[in-house]
């Protein structure tokens, strides 16, 4: 099996690299080391012995990995892939030299098997936490009366109906104009039995507010792996951490979601080491569904009807994670292997 093949490829490397950094900065937990970015798959073999078809689109520049159902495609250089044409951050960059391509151990561990090869959940999605973003006192984004507090909880009243449509249970961090400490909200999902918190958010940007737009989902920096926007490594000691592989494969397909149905700006899954997604305790992502400070995607969010729009896509999104969590057979994942 792959999974185990990895684990070895990383364990050894982990030992080496354990060896040289103890050396150099003995305080670190071998855990924080990221044995993942020395380790690395030669994703020709790892594609072949999982049954998929390798193309290069540009030799020695771009691949694309392949079996009819599932898409990968690598650049040289780039820490972001596409699966299924959905951009998705990756802690290390990919490196192509001559005939092959490597990615990280510990990204294809954290990233891209978790995605292809999901696992499969013995107790289904019943329970989702819903998280309006920011409220009371804290405005989140704000341009006049145009209030990112405003927006979320309503895009959250919007996805509960269309998630209880589905048969789901809905619950709520927050149902009014209130704050709610960052904490306070993974408990209260904690403490409702959720099994999937998602946290819903607009976007604004400073700098080129005139062509920055599009949708990104984030989940927690996985141990030892770097965030998409800052060098921040994820760490064991978040609870958050221990639900890597579900919250990443439910980031994917809500961004999918947003990007396919809605055709948003495809920004990509990333990385964080924001609050909520550290202190959940169960699978996290925070949504950030378009930007308020760009002046066509900014004024469609204001619209009631585009944001239940987004409540659709983000529902589909969320009952499609639903979907490949369940059931017995992993998909695309060959027996032999
Ligand atoms: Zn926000």
């Amino acid at each position: 099996m792959m999974r185990t093949q990895l684990g070895r490829a990383v364990s050894v490397a982990a030992v080496l690299w354990a060896f040289i950094a103890v050396a150099e900065a003995p305080a670190r937990g071998l855990a924080e080391l990221g044995a993942g970015a020395r380790a690395h798959v030669r994703v020709t073999d790892w594609a072949r012995s999982n049954g998929f078809d390798v193309t290069w689109l540009r030799r020695g520049e771009a691949l694309r990995i392949g079996n009819g159902t599932v898409a990968l495609v690598l650049r040289d250089g780039s820490r972001a892939v596409e699966l299924d044409g959905v951009k998705v951050w990756l802690s290390y960059p990919v490196s192509i030299r001559a005939d092959a391509a490597f990615v990280s151990a510990l990204d294809m561990e954290t990233a891209i098997e978790p995605i292809l090869f999901p696992r499969k959940n013995s107790r289904a999605l019943a329970i989702v936490a819903l998280d309006p973003g920011h409220g009371g006192k804290d405005k989140g984004y704000h341009k006049g009366a145009h209030q990112e507090k405003k927006y979320t909880l309503s895009l959250a009243r919007e996805l509960r109906s269309e998630l209880e449509r589905a048969g789901l249970r809905v619950v709520l961090t927050r149902e009014a104009d209130v704050n709610v400490g960052l904490a306070a909200r993974t408990a209260i999902a904690r403490r409702r039995g959720a099994q999937l918190f998602v946290s819903l958010h607009f976007n604004s940007t400073a700098v080129g507010a005139q062509s920055v737009r599009g949708a990104e989902v984030y989940c927690l920096t996985p141990v030892g792996g770097r965030s998409t926007n800052s060098r921040r490594s994820g760490s064991e000691r978040d609870p958050g951490s221990r639900f890597n592989d579900e919250s990443v494969l439910a980031a994917f397909h809500i961004q999918r979601a947003l990007v396919k149905r809605l055709g948003m700006e495809d920004r990509g899954v990333r990385r964080a080491q924001f609050e909520v997604l550290r202190t959940a305790a169960m699978p996290a992502v925070l949504v950030e569904a378009g930007f308020m400070s760009h002046p066509v995607e900014g004024a469609k969010l204001r619209d009631a009807s585009f944001r239940r729009e987004l409540a659709k896509a983000i529902a589909a999104g969320i009952m499609e994670y639903k979907r490949v969590t369940e059931g017995r057979a992993a998909r695309n994942r060959s027996e032999s292997s």
